[in-house]
């Protein structure tokens, strides 16, 4: 079986100090957290932070993560960074489409299809985040938006689509303390990997990550389920205790 991964994505939160007492709490809990076993963990920081974090990291196990990554190669894009810079500061991992980004931003499937791309053929692996609204859950819409969703990350990178992360974070419960009951997580997680499945001989090696108020309390049973191969942390990533929790249980 595939080891599991917990990704931290700490979002605008850090600084220079935080970051080093954050990164050190982990670090000094990790062997004893993983007591043995073994899970891939990485910490997806604010892009100001990649370099500071890039050096704190180092030799720890811990792989550096970004938020996001542009749609585009280079060029006339301010305030854009592109998949090659982020492999200048040794990102294993990208964030594409949070619905952060998808809301606050307007990023369309389009786009993130395309910052998925990107980042593949940088050699980082994006971590593609699908998932639903309350009104869209409620409207009974949950299947077919994050089928759409993963759907037109498939249509542009067909061939590697076994190299990506799939991240379901229903929208309700990203930092609302509301986490989708195992099932139900666990209902949506079958769905996306039929649909790898159907994509790609190769669907059993894609981690398909559970997000959204995943916290110490709850990380056990979510990650018991056969589909969530792991999680994306937010608030309890920046606790080094909660975080080291998650890992225990998925270790
Ligand atoms: P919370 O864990 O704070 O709900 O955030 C989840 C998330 O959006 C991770 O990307």
């Amino acid at each position: 079986m595939k080891q599991k991964l917990i990704a931290g994505n700490w979002k605008m939160n850090g600084s220079l100090a935080a970051n080093e007492a954050l990164v050190h709490g982990v670090q000094q809990g990790l062997a004893q957290a993983l007591g043995g076993k073994h899970a891939q963990v990485a910490v997806c920081v604010p892009a100001a932070y990649l370099s500071q974090v890039q050096q704190l990291v180092k030799g720890s196990g811990i792989d550096l993560g970004s938020q996001d990554v542009s749609a585009h190669e280079q060029g006339a894009y301010t305030g854009e960074i592109s998949a090659a810079m982020l492999k200048d500061f040794a990102v294993r991992y990208a964030i594409v489409g949070h619905s952060e980004r998808r809301q606050y931003h307007g990023e369309t499937d389009e786009q993130v299809a395309h910052k998925a791309q990107h980042a593949l053929s940088a050699g980082i692996t994006p971590i593609v985040c699908v998932g639903e609204t309350l009104a869209e859950r409620e409207a009974g819409k949950t299947e077919e938006v994050v089928k759409r969703q993963l759907a037109a990350v498939i249509h542009t990178n067909g061939h590697c689509i076994s190299e990506i992360v799939v991240a379901y974070e229903p929208v309700w419960a990203i930092g609302t303390g509301k986490t989708a009951s195992p099932e139900q997580a666990q209902a949506v997680h079958a769905v996306l990997r039929a649909q790898l499945k159907a994509a790609t001989e190769h669907s059993e090696r894609v981690h398909i990550l559970y997000g959204g108020s995943m916290n110490a309390a709850n990380a056990t049973e979510l990650l018991a389920q056969p589909d969530i191969d792991g999680g994306l942390i937010g608030g309890a990533a920046l606790k080094p205790a909660d975080f080291l929790t998650i890992i225990a249980a998925a270790a």
